[in-house]
């Protein structure tokens, strides 16, 4: 993409309205725009990290054996008054009449959609588990949108519902997402933490919160900081292997972290050593729950067991907030001079500056050096304005792509190029294919 043509409407001044950084950041690197009040339009800039998290989110919902499927955005009043949830969800859910005065809604989660797709399919204990889970967009009318996409009223969701025969089966489903969100997360350059949440009327232990540690979180979080240097993706997981999967749950599970819902003070100091003990601010990136038979029972989402009866299937959903997900990277990892990217969402691989696009030998290496990226397979941003060098310095250092490819006129004479990695800040002449080699 050459930058002459790519939309990128960023903002020299830092927006007034914007509290946290990773708003301002988002604004002023032009990656949305508000629409109206927690209502964001998406720009191409941040139309293609979501698109990248979407994408990470997706492959390991894939890898787990959960399938994708897309439901509407607008449902129907109906199930909701069978669940007994379109009175009790209160004014967060915005209600909408259609021209024949049916009563309709925006969907702020899809427990009733899916269970009612299910109960018309399934009948038969052998047909378990089922996993199933789409990414669409949510809404929830918040009494304080803030914080940009962080917490919006239009969000992108990815909601995972898990079916089975018994509570047994039910906690291996449960304890694959746990599994699946630790390495989603880690792929997203995260450190995400298991929190016990509060499960409700339901009781037991199978409610957990995904929480990045960040000041400007919602949440007041209290953990061990053991949590802070797991590596996560350093093995790979057999999701077939019940055992397998149900250690790595235990690993994380027995290590003390939970949200002040759920904190005992005494618990922790008994559990986590002084040195050990992290007490702060998080953000809320995910949250998976077990609830039994809450929706399946009043939907009739019933089979047949081995022995011939019929009983309730055992429910579970999954949420991970893939537009706030772009804030909290942001969050997570930035510096005075902008955003700094993680490899794997970063809206290109590599900007390309051109210092002097004026000069003939310069524009020459330039076009060399943008074709020989594409040829790798790399998605370049080539800066190749008549723009003073600063400018163009500070813009690629705002938007934060993990590389930047300086081509100037004493590089040119030389044969070499200039590579900075953003995230150290540590820059390296070289030869146009080392460096290539480096960034691949
Ligand atoms: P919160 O406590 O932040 O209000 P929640 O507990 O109401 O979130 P869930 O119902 O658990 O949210 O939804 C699953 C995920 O969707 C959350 O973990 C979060 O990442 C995301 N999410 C929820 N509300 C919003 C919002 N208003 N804007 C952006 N993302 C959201
Ligand atoms: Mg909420
Ligand atoms: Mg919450
Ligand atoms: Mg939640």
């Amino acid at each position: 993409m050459r930058r002459s043509a790519f939309f990128l409407p960023t903002l020299k001044e830092t927006p007034k309205e914007a509290e946290i950084v990773s708003h301002r950041l988002m604004l002023r690197a032009g990656m949305v725009r508000q629409a109206s009040a927690g209502i964001y339009s998406w720009l191409p800039l941040g139309f293609r990290v979501l698109k990248k998290i979407e994408q990470v989110v997706r492959e390991e919902q894939d890898r787990m054996g959960c399938q994708e499927v897309l439901m509407p955005t607008i449902q129907s009043a109906d199930l909701w008054r069978e669940s007994g949830r379109y009175d009790a969800y209160g004014p967060e859910m915005l209600r909408i009449k259609d021209r024949h005065e049916r009563d309709m809604l925006y969907g702020p989660t899809n427990e009733e959609l899916i269970t009612n797709i299910f109960a018309h399919s399934v009948r038969s204990y052998r047909d378990l588990p089922k996993l199933l889970y789409h990414i669409q967009w949510k809404f929830r009318d918040e009494v304080r949108p803030r914080f940009g996409v962080m917490r919006g009223r239009e969000f992108l969701m990815k909601d995972a519902y898990s079916f089975d025969l018994d509570f047994e089966a039910a906690r291996l489903s449960y304890n694959k997402f746990f599994v699946a969100y630790l390495r989603t997360f880690a792929r997203l350059g995260l450190q995400a933490i298991p929190m016990e949440a509060d499960t409700g009327p339901i009781g037991g232990n199978l409610s957990h919160e995904f929480i990045i540690l960040a000041d400007t979180g919602e949440s007041q979080v209290f953990c061990d900081r053991d949590f802070l240097d797991v590596d996560v993706l350093g093995r790979e997981i057999d999701y077939a292997d019940p055992d397998e999967v149900g250690s790595v749950v235990d690993y994380f599970t027995k290590l003390y972290a939970r949200t002040d819902e759920k904190h005992e003070q005494a618990v922790f100091e008994k559990e986590v050593p002084d040195v050990r003990r992290y007490e702060g601010r998080g953000i809320e990136v995910g949250h998976i729950f077990y609830f039994g038979s809450k929706y399946s029972e009043p939907l009739g989402a019933r089979v047949a067991t081995p022995e011939g009866d019929e009983v309730a299937v055992h429910m579970g959903s999954y949420g991970i907030g893939v537009s706030r997900l772009a804030g909290g990277i942001i969050e997570a990892s930035h510096d005075d001079a902008g955003i700094i990217w993680p490899d794997a969402v970063a809206p290109f691989d590599v900007g390309l500056i051109n210092l002097k696009p004026g000069d003939s030998d310069c524009a020459r290496a330039g076009e060399d050096a943008y074709a020989a990226l594409a040829r790798s397979g790399l998605d370049v941003l080539y800066d190749e304005r008549d723009e003073r060098a600063g400018a163009k310095f500070a813009e690629m250092d705002l938007i934060g792509l993990p590389w930047q490819l300086t081509i100037g006129p004493r590089g040119v004479k030389a044969g070499s190029v200039e590579l900075k990695r953003r995230a150290s800040g540590e820059k390296e002449e070289l030869s146009l294919e080392a460096a290539i080699n480096k960034i691949a």
